[in-house]
Formats: structure tokens, sequence, C-alpha cells
């Protein structure tokens, strides 16, 4: 599920090793990176970090894994008994007192839904969950229009540390942002670990704590049409990037793409984007703004970026028109790989 495909500066690295093998060294700074892999929220999730212990790098990597596991149990809402689940079952009885930590992230969600104008919607589960992306299914028209009303955060009542639903048939997924948030609680048990330069990536979602030995990462943004094609990479540190794209969860019908990411005006997918990224410094809000961003299409959505502090975006739209905010402009700080 790797929408970002890291390009480490390979060629200088080759040179530096062949030179230290030729004098007849060891490569020991290669060794010095620690590179794991779990699968976790249903993406594959990437951890490398850089330390001179190697115990100590086992350790961290493992304690970022864990702790993404954690929020997986938490925020899942394929787990019968994840605090999620039980909020899609009782809270349209009586209000359903959550963890702090939910409650948060719930809140941080209904933020970016009154940025966005209700673009980004985590009652579009209410439509979202009649969706089965595997079994090619997809609710019809008399459905939809039953269940849209559903979809209206404006009917969420979040108070007391409790979430209560207005509207029958009301669901909250938190599919837009929970990876994000799993990122950054990473990178915090990272930190807490000793940890100063490291990468954690959950499918399309990536944080970046420190450089790369004092050089920047680069980060390749997948080609939302041809699979395993970088469309171009930038350069970054300490920093979080998120894309969003049409191209990973989907399959047709009747010739049109019917792919995760749902427009809660209309119940169906999004049309807008083949796939946006955006660049700040929280995977949490890089993640949802990501997902906003791509539903409100090039127009809107780099309006909704250029108005924030500290965000940027690139979108590839439904024409293959690529478009950047405003601080992307500067030709040096993207290189094209075509
Ligand atoms: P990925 O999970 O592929 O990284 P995104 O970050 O783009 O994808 O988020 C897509 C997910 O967001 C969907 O799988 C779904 O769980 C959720 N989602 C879909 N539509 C919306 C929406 N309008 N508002 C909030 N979340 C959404
Ligand atoms: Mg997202």
């Amino acid at each position: 599920m790797l929408h970002l495909i890291r390009l480490y500066n390979t060629s200088f690295a080759l040179h530096f090793i062949s030179l230290l093998l030729l004098i007849g060294i060891a490569p020991i700074v290669q060794a010095e990176w620690l590179k794991q892999q779990q699968d976790i929220m249903g993406t594959r999730v990437t951890v490398e970090l850089w330390s001179k212990d190697k115990a100590l790098a086992l350790h961290c990597s493992q304690s970022a894994f864990d702790e993404m596991h954690r929020i997986d149990r938490l925020m899942s809402p394929y787990k019968e008994h994840s605090e999620l689940s039980r909020v899609n079952r009782d809270a349209f009885k009586n209000p359903v007192k959550v963890s702090n930590e939910l409650y948060r992230l719930i809140n941080q969600s209904l933020r970016i839904s009154a940025l966005s104008q209700g673009a980004f919607d985590i009652t579009f589960a209410s439509i979202g969950y009649f969706y089965d992306y595997r079994l090619h299914k997809q609710p019809d028209p008399l459905t939809i229009a039953e269940k849209l009303p559903a979809v209206n955060y404006q009917q969420l009542n979040v108070t007391n540390q409790s979430i209560q639903f207005n509207q029958s048939g009301m669901r909250i997924d938190l599919g837009g942002i929970a990876k994000g948030h799993a990122v950054d609680q990473a990178i915090v048990k990272l930190k807490k670990c000793g940890i100063g330069q490291a990468l954690v990536s959950a499918g399309g979602d990536s944080r970046i704590l420190g450089d790369h030995q004092g050089r920047e990462w680069m980060i390749g943004i997948q080609h939302p049409r041809q699979k395993g094609q970088v469309a171009l990479s930038i350069p970054l540190s300490d920093s979080a990037i998120s894309t969003s794209g049409d191209y990973e969860r989907y399959f047709l019908s009747s010739g049109q793409r019917i792919h995760h990411i749902i427009n809660p005006k209309t119940g169906k997918s999004a049309d807008k984007s083949w796939s946006a990224t955006v660049i700040g410094e929280d995977s949490t809000t890089t993640d949802a703004l990501s997902t906003t961003v791509f539903i409100l299409g090039a127009e809107k959505g780099l309006e909704l970026i250029n108005s924030l502090d500290g965000f940027e975006a690139i979108i590839i739209d439904a024409t293959a028109v690529t478009h950047y905010s405003s601080g992307l402009q500067r030709p040096e700080s993207l290189q094209s790989t075509h």
C-alpha cells in the first residue's frame, strides 16, 4: 500500500560503500540504520531509525510498533471490542464516554470538518459502511438517499468526554485520520527512546524525525495511474507528508472508479482528483487534510491549504494536471521524475 517511495540518494551511498570496500573498511554507516516492517491498520508500516546501539534500536522500533497496534485496537471499525465499535453500537441510544485520546481525535476531526465546510466528515461512514471494495459492493441510489441525512458532523454531539449521535443510522470512522495519529504517536515513542533520526510510514502517511545523516530524505509521490512509478519527489526533513489517492482501494463499475474517499455531499466516491498530497508538521493533520483536499479538488483544496500556516499541497487532478500550493511554486523545491 505504499503511496510514498523513499528515494534516499543511493548512487552517493553506493559510491561511498564501494570506496570503503576498495580501501578495505566495512561500511559501518549503513549498519546503524535499522529498518523494520509490520502490517498494522490494514497497511504496511515501516519504521526506519538511526542508532549506534543495535539493541536500543530494536527496542525503540518495537515500542513504535506496539504503540500503533494499541491505537489500532482502540480505533479500528473492524474490531468488535474497539472503543470506536462501542461508540457505533451505542451512541444513538445514549452518550458514550470515551478515552481522552479518542475524544481529542474526534474533536480534531470536527475542526477539519468546520475548516472544509464538511468535505472531511467522519460520519461519512453512515454511507461508507455500505461499500465493500473487495466484494465490489456499493449502495444503490435508494440507500444513498435514505442514509445521506446521517452524514452530517453537525449531528454529532461531542461534550463531557462523551459522544452521542443525533441521527439514527449514524456511524463514524476514523480511517481518514487515525493512521496519521498512529504515525505521530510512534514518533513520540521514538523521541522518548532517545532517537533523533527516523522515518515512520503507514501506507500514505509518513513522518520524518530529524534528517538522514545531514541530508534530506527524498520522498517520492506515487504516480496515480502508473503502478510503482514515482510522479515526483520532494526533499524533506522533520516533516509529515500524506497522500490520498483513488488508486489503492477501488473497483470499476460501468467504467466508473468506485473508491474509498467519499464526498459527504453525494455519498459517492469523490471525483475531482487522482491524488492529493499534503506536507506539514504533524501526520494527524496532514492525513486528514490530504483526504480533505482530495475531495475538495485543486481549486478549493489549494485555497484551503494556502490559507493555513505551515502546510503545502500537491494535487494531481482528474485530468492529470498537477497543481501546487503557493509555497511550492519555487522550481528548486521539487524534482520531477519525468
Ligand atoms: P488511506 O487510508 O488510503 O491512507 P486516506 O488518508 O486518503 O487513505 O483516507 C481514506 C479513508 O478516509 C477512507 O478509507 C475512509 O476510511 C476515510 N474517509 C473517506 N471519506 C471520508 C470523508 N469524506 N471524511 C473523512 N474520512 C473519510
Ligand atoms: Mg488522509
